[in-house]
């Protein structure tokens, strides 16, 4: 299995379950389970004095107490030792890659993808839904939809800030030589989050997607994942980590003793 690395405090809230988008400046069209891995790094803006830096306040509203009393100061986001780094921390479904998504952990593309215009403003439509509109200050528009019988055309729908109201569909085509700066943000939709009771640390993270070079096997005795590397076998070659090797192993050759004794098995 793969595994993505992502900053702290990100890896840690999408672990838990509670961050349910990873956003990205590239488009992604792998859909499966990745290791989440934390790494080395924390996001550069933690121990920064304005709140504001990198929750809003809806997202600082979404962290139960639990789990952001470990980096969470009144909250300013700092870098706690608890929360571990380097370290593969637990898995997660990648389900979609999209713009614009309604969650409240997505970010808003500051650039539509097709035309390579600006993020201009937030409108309703007419169901009363926000729709971020690209453009500008006269006109701005929807991210334009393609046609699915020709990849070539795209609708996309007018917003007159003269007139205060949506004036409709227009047909367009792709613009080409938009500048490498202009890049849209996107969201990869997460699912089904687990996080490991005990993290695999020391487990050095790179770019994209790439495979542990470490094997990770699960625990017969607590079900959690470790590094095999740390793990310890016993006589029928089943895996222990070392906590649950230090528990039962002890039991397991006293039993093991007591039936030699007893005569019920050979020695
Ligand atoms: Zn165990």
């Amino acid at each position: 299995m793969k595994a993505l690395s992502i900053k702290q405090p990100w890896a840690s809230l999408i672990a838990h379950g509670i961050k349910d988008i990873e956003n990205r400046t590239w488009k992604t069209n792998f859909r499966g389970r990745v290791f989440i891995h934390a790494s080395a790094k924390w996001d550069e803006r933690s121990n920064s004095n304005n709140p504001d830096d990198i929750f809003t306040w809806t997202q600082r509203k979404a962290i139960p107490d639990k789990v952001g009393s470990k980096f969470l100061d009144y909250g300013v986001l700092v870098k706690d030792d608890e929360t571990p780094v380097s370290a593969i921390i637990g898995e997660v479904d990648i389900v979609d890659c999209v713009i614009n998504h309604q969650s409240i952990w997505a970010e808003i593309s500051p650039f539509c993808p097709v035309t390579g215009l600006k993020h201009f403003a937030s409108i309703t439509n007419e169901d009363s839904v926000f729709v971020e509109t690209y453009g500008g200050p006269f006109d701005s528009y929807t991210i334009p939809i393609q046609d699915p019988d020709d990849p070539k055309e795209f609708t996309r729908t007018r917003y007159c800030h003269d007139r205060g109201e949506w004036r409709g569909d227009e047909m367009i085509s792709k613009k080409t030589g938009i500048p490498k700066d202009r890049k849209p943000i996107y969201n990869w939709v997460l699912a089904n989050p687990v996080i490991y009771e005990k993290p695999i640390l020391n487990v050095k993270g790179k770019l994209s997607f790439w495979e542990p070079d470490i094997i990770i096997e699960e625990c017969i005795g607590c079900s959690g994942n470790f590094d095999y590397e740390t793990m310890q076998q016993d006589s029928a070659g089943e895996n222990y980590c070392s906590d649950c090797a230090k528990e039962m192993f002890p039991l397991m050759k006293a039993e093991y003793d007591e039936m030699v004794r007893k005569g019920e098995i050979e020695e």
